[in-house]
């Protein structure tokens, strides 16, 4: 990817919202030049949908641009193939859970190329990394589970910012076989999930919380820069995946940089499969094309929840943009290796403001509206050179590439 000299280098100006700090954190990777950075993908029962999209979209836009800023990224988004809701959808469908997930996690891979976001899934058992939390007294096993001792790890709720009477309110997964009402588990015996991993506890499977923990510390290492994910999954699934990756290294932090995004809403309420209110990517595409909908997702602050109903006039907005990348041609004539500074800088100054989209692509929608009014068709070559960047860091095709 080009990198453009003055305005997307390092070291950045990028400000980041870290929901580990509550705060506004200037962003510095563990390691010089390099960003390792993680997103809790789907848990594939079903098509996705676009609250679903909205989050991987996001990220696919942060890893953009910390490669155009000159990091090296390495962005791991994983798929959850093993879990009890996907049992229960197979059941109800008559297929084997396994092949459910399949399928379902090849039409994901297949939406996110629709929307032209890359993505890496993996999946790789955990027993290793549960045995190691039993060694080290962190996890015990009962009647063929394993559970996190909470009581091990005193800074559990520092994510979600809760004392421990708070989260005593909100107790995790009932059950009489464990020793805390907060305790979760870590692996499953067979009846719960189709599994078919022997571990020292009995045939089961992992738990979603340790699924995460054993792809990231496998392929990014025991620290790493960036987590994401909706911030529905803070309490308990990320606070979850603290105490484990914590405890297991003793390094602290597990992840320099925790940053959530909202939700999707339709009609003010919360999209998702149990309200039985779902806009799947599939259905959308019908509509609206891949540059639309990622217009649409990208027109609200990530970190606010935003409602289906703003998607026909961003979709419009898209259709009028491309529309006048035309006269921006035809104003700058032949293309140029020089770019509007400007331009860039107005740019660059809202992505670094804790990647704030909708005035990025408020400055992109101002800077395509003025370009054939520049003075000079070399003044428009320019403005259309950095036009083209700024597309390409938002994933959103003009027709100018
Ligand atoms: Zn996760």
């Amino acid at each position: 990817m080009l990198k453009l000299a003055s305005h997307f280098s390092l070291p950045s100006r990028l400000v980041v919202f870290n929901t580990l700090t509550q705060s506004k954190e200037l962003f510095v990777s563990l390691r010089p030049g390099k960003v390792k950075m993680f997103v809790c993908g789907p848990t594939v029962q079903d098509y996705i949908h676009l609250g679903h999209a909205r989050t991987y979209i996001f990220y696919d836009v942060v890893a953009r641009y910390l490669t155009e800023l000159g990091y090296k990224v390495r962005f791991v988004l994983n798929i959850t193939d093993v879990d009890e809701r996907i049992t229960e959808e197979a059941q109800r469908t008559g297929i084997t859970p396994l092949a459910l997930a399949r399928k379902y996690s090849r039409y994901f891979v297949e939406d996110m190329a629709k929307l032209k976001a890359d993505t890496i899934c993996r999946f790789e058992p955990m027993i290793e990394q549960v045995s190691l939390l039993i060694r080290k007294r962190h996890a015990y096993a009962m009647n063929g589970w394993v559970y996190f001792d909470v009581s091990t790890f005193p800074n559990f709720g520092k994510l979600s910012h809760q004392s421990s009477s708070e989260l005593s309110l909100r107790p995790l997964e009932l059950s009489v076989r464990k020793r805390d009402i907060l305790d979760f588990a870590l692996w499953h015996p067979e009846t719960l999930v189709e599994g078919k991993w022997v571990s020292p506890w009995g045939v089961g499977s992992p738990s979603w919380h340790i699924q995460d923990t054993a792809v990231t510390a496998s392929l990014l290492g025991p620290q790493y820069d960036l987590h994401g994910g909706a911030y529905e999954l803070i309490y308990p699934h990320h606070e979850a995946e603290i105490a484990e990756g914590e405890s297991l290294t003793s390094l602290s932090p597990f992840v320099k940089y925790w940053v959530h995004t909202g939700l999707v809403n339709i009609k003010g309420e919360k999209m998702s499969k149990s309200r039985g209110n779902v806009y799947t990517v599939r259905d959308a595409l019908r509509t609206y094309s891949g540059d639309q909908l990622r217009m649409f997702l990208l027109s609200r602050h990530y970190r606010m929840d935003m409602d289906l109903r703003g998607i026909d006039s961003a979709a419009k907005t898209y259709s009028r943009l491309k529309r006048m990348t035309d006269k921006c041609r035809r104003a700058a004539g032949v293309a140029s290796r020089d770019y509007d500074d400007d331009f860039l800088q107005r740019f660059s100054d809202a992505m670094n403001d804790d990647f704030d989209t909708p005035l990025a692509l408020k400055v992109l929608g101002e800077g395509v509206a003025s370009t054939p009014n520049l003075r000079s068709t070399a003044a428009a070559a320019r403005r259309l050179a950095s036009i083209r960047a700024a597309t390409r860091i938002l994933g959103v095709d003009l027709g100018l590439s």
